[in-house]
């Protein structure tokens, strides 16, 4: 369902097909429909359920994804009524982060949003979902069922008690790793090198920009959320200062609260960064959009303070009516094409200027 305007709902929908097939899906159709509010029940109209089930059966599909969250009865009601398994957006986007997590705390951290996302959801018709998020909740107690029985509820009492117990255990080894980082960043800061968070949309061209500034070699991907671990690499400016560049996790719309929660360690590593490189994808339909719903999760960890630097990427493929428009509304950006090298030169420049200047030491010779 969507309040907003058709151009809305078809991006988000767009973006939301552009993450089930990273998740490995194949997107068979889409079905958007225009209400004040999502019924409490079945959350698109009851109606419209059938409509659904007709749309799922027409074309063979065996999962049904929902562009919002739901809660957990109006899950179970669609996939009772729909018989095919029900995902909302927030279980796609877990999803997503699990198959992209390599580092150690990484996994750590999806693992923990999966858990808090999976705990309310327990209602003894787990199975499905527990199996869909990683089969963490072993809700395997239904023999077989299909999908709508659960396990009894001595047996969710315990698989809950040990989800929590998992939980904690999470949050403190997450506690320690974060340590770990923070003492190698204190290092890094005593020795006043200034450091470049490179952030921005989910796909928007971070670890190509990485690569071309630095000539890194980071993994890209043509997939929503290639990035997941921040990578550091070190470049120098004309005049021989060193600095650090990162990357960060790629934003989305919606980002799951689980995850902001999960993995604000990391993204709270922006927070101390001298200056943000927000990166914009200038062949996306609403890059405006795309900013906005950066610019909230960068507040939200307080990074909203720091200096900004807007870098319309792309620019070999956007447009010329939209880049005119973009240069209009942001005047200060500068515009790259980290594919061609295009722009490149003036953003290492800007960037150098933008740098804090290392605090100069006098000391006065005494004869
Ligand atoms: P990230 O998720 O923000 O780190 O984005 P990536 O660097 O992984 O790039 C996402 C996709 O955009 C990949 O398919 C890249 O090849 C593509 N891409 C990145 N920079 C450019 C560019 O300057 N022009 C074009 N046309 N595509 C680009």
């Amino acid at each position: 369902w969507t309040e907003g305007s058709q151009a809305d709902a078809d991006n988000s929908l767009t973006e939301l097909a552009a993450l089930a097939e990273t998740a490995g899906s194949q997107v068979l159709e889409g079905l958007i429909q225009r209400r004040s509010r999502p019924d409490p029940a079945t959350y698109i109209g009851r109606g419209k359920v059938d409509d659904l089930g007709a749309v799922v059966l027409a074309a063979g599909a065996d999962t049904v994804i929902c562009d919002g969250e739901l809660s957990p009865s109006q899950l179970r009601n669609l996939e009772q009524r729909t018989k095919v398994k029900v995902v909302d957006r927030t279980a796609l986007i877990l999803d997503i982060f699990a198959q992209h997590a390599k580092s150690k705390e990484g996994r750590a951290q999806v693992e923990l949003a999966q858990l808090e996302y999976l705990l309310p959801r327990l209602r003894g018709w787990g199975e499905t979902l527990s199996r869909q998020t990683g089969g963490s909740g072993r809700g395997g107690g239904a023999g077989g069922g299909v999908g709508v029985r659960g396990p009894g509820e001595t047996k969710l009492e315990t698989d809950r008690r040990r989800i929590r117990h998992r939980i904690a255990r999470l949050r403190r080894e997450i506690k320690a790793m974060s340590t770990v980082r923070e003492t190698k960043r204190a290092r890094r800061s005593r020795n006043a090198v200034p450091a470049v968070a490179i952030a921005g949309y989910t796909n928007a061209g971070k670890s190509s920009l990485l690569n071309r500034l630095t000539g890194a070699g980071v993994l890209v991907e043509d997939a929503l959320f290639a990035t997941l671990d921040p990578t550091t690499r070190r470049a120098t400016t004309t005049d021989g200062r060193v600095y650090t560049l990162s990357d960060t996790v790629g934003f989305v719309r919606h980002l799951p609260h689980q995850i902001v929660e999960a993995f604000r360690s990391t993204l709270e590593e922006v927070a101390e960064a001298d200056l943000v490189v927000h990166v914009v994808d200038g062949t996306h339909p609403d890059p405006q959009e795309q900013v906005r719903a950066v610019r909230e999760v960068l507040a939200e960890v307080g990074a909203d303070r720091l200096p900004e630097l807007l870098v319309v990427n792309k620019t070999d493929a956007a447009e010329e009516e939209t880049l005119l428009h973009l240069k209009r509304i942001w005047p200060e950006a500068v515009f790259v094409s980290a594919h061609r090298g295009r722009g490149i030169e003036e953003l290492r420049e800007t960037i150098e200027r933008s740098l804090p200047r290392p605090a100069v030491e006098v000391r006065a010779v005494l004869p």
